[in-house]
């Protein structure tokens, strides 16, 4: 069995103490136990912010030599913890689980893992605790896997020795229709498809690393997030949920991202091939795309990308302006939110658009930019009123809990 404890879970000394418990507890009952953790609270973000009071422009190399530290922490505090209730216990860090992964520093992706180690450590009976988040390439040089990614260690480990289960354990009862921290009447869902999980994941709720549900999904790993404050069962990831009925599964808030309009370039072909191709070569991802015709022969073409993004993004844009002649200009808004709503065959029903563009007009909020696929549709809104659209919509789409007022 694979656990995995998030920052919250093992914040201070008392849930380190909380956390090895359950996990002894675990073991007791005869299971085989690896444990993921992640760093102790904000330990991440107190990194973040130390290294840039030293250097605004860290390399990627060192932030996840730093980075990597935090969940060296963990580790060892809980086999410590384990150790003092008197269980076999060792504690791993990412490379000397046999976590190989690819060199892209800070968002990494795991290249293959090799569990001998973890194996013989199980096989000698020991309780085997693994630093989340990171591996190391195969030059021996230490990567993250971006944000949250210590649940994507877990379900790659879960894969790697055919665990027959992985629990994801947090500060929330599992995955709700929406935040539980923004939406109080969100509803505790006990179970969801992995493609649904994917797109939540991807939409901006954070309770699971999107790799991680892609993994799971891919290896055929059952996944259960659930909580490590009580014995709630918890959200189970399923092949195919088996609430078909409701259409509208949850509602996701991403505010990670920013807008960047290139407007008044020329209407001819090539220009949108030009500027993405660009911003490929810099490794900007790009979101949402949209492409107006302005007037005669101009078009505005306007994108989303990550909020750290955007400083680079509407560089690289400038210069692809000055290469085609100094043509157009580019306008950059930061306070922009993507809402989503997300659910099996959402586009095949044409009422669900219509119910989300007419709450939002409801609320006098403009659509920005939309894109749609089968199991979602996302809209551009700016941030101002985001919180309440996400609570409007979650109410027009009868997701909101009826036993609290
Ligand atoms: P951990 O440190 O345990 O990995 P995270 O902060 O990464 O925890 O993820 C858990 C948080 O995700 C919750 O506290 C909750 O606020 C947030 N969240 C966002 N959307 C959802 C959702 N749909 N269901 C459950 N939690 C969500
Ligand atoms: N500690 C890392 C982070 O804060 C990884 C994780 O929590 O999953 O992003
Ligand atoms: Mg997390």
């Amino acid at each position: 069995m694979v656990q995995k404890y998030g920052g919250s879970s093992v914040a201070n000394v008392e849930r380190i103490q909380h956390v090895a418990q359950r996990v002894v507890e675990n073991r007791r009952k005869g299971n085989d136990m690896i444990v993921v953790v992640s760093a102790m609270g904000d330990t991440t973000d107190e990194l973040i912010e130390k290294a840039a009071q030293i250097n605004p422009h860290p390399s990627s190399r060192e932030m996840d030599m730093l980075l990597s530290t935090g969940e060296q922490i963990s580790i060892s505090l809980l086999a410590m913890a384990i150790e003092a209730a008197g269980e076999p216990v060792i504690s791993l860090t990412g490379g000397m689980s046999g976590i190989l992964t690819d060199t892209a520093h800070k968002k990494a992706r795991i290249a293959s893992i090799d569990p001998t180690r973890v194996l013989k450590e199980l096989a000698d009976g020991k309780i085997v605790i693994v630093a989340g988040f990171q591996g190391v390439t195969k030059d021996w040089n230490i990567t993250t896997l971006g944000r949250g990614g210590s649940d994507t260690t877990a379900v790659a480990l879960a894969a790697a020795v055919k665990a027959d289960l992985c629990e994801i354990y947090t500060d929330v009862e599992g995955v709700f229709t929406a935040d539980p921290r923004k939406v109080p009447h969100a509803s505790q869902l006990p179970e969801i498809s992995y493609d649904e999980m994917l797109e939540l994941a991807k939409l901006g709720a954070q309770v699971l690393h999107p790799r991680s549900v892609e993994l799971a999904r891919k290896h055929d790993v059952p996944l259960v997030v659930r909580s490590t404050f009580s014995d709630h069962p918890g959200t189970r990831v399923v092949e195919v949920n088996r609430m078909e009925q409701v259409l509208v599964r949850g509602v996701t808030l991403d505010n990670n991202i920013a807008r960047i309009a290139v407007a008044n370039v020329p209407d001819q072909p090539g220009i949108a091939f030009g500027l993405f191709k660009k911003l490929a070569d810099h490794h900007i991802t790009i979101d949402m795309i949209i492409q107006n015709l302005n007037h005669a022969a101009k078009n505005d073409i306007s994108f989303t990308v990550a909020l750290d993004d955007l400083h680079e993004a509407a560089q690289v844009s400038r210069e692809y302006l000055n290469e085609i002649g100094g043509q157009g200009e580019v306008l950059e808004k930061e306070n922009v939110s993507k809402i989503s709503i997300v659910g099996t065959g959402i586009t095949g029903n044409a009422e669900v658009a219509s119910k989300l563009f007419g709450t939002l007009f409801d609320l006098g909020i403009n659509i920005e930019m939309i894109s749609t696929s089968e199991i979602k549709i996302s809209c551009i809104i700016d941030s101002e009123k985001c919180d309440e659209a996400l609570r409007q919509l979650h109410t027009a789409f009868a997701l909101d809990r009826l036993d609290i007022v």
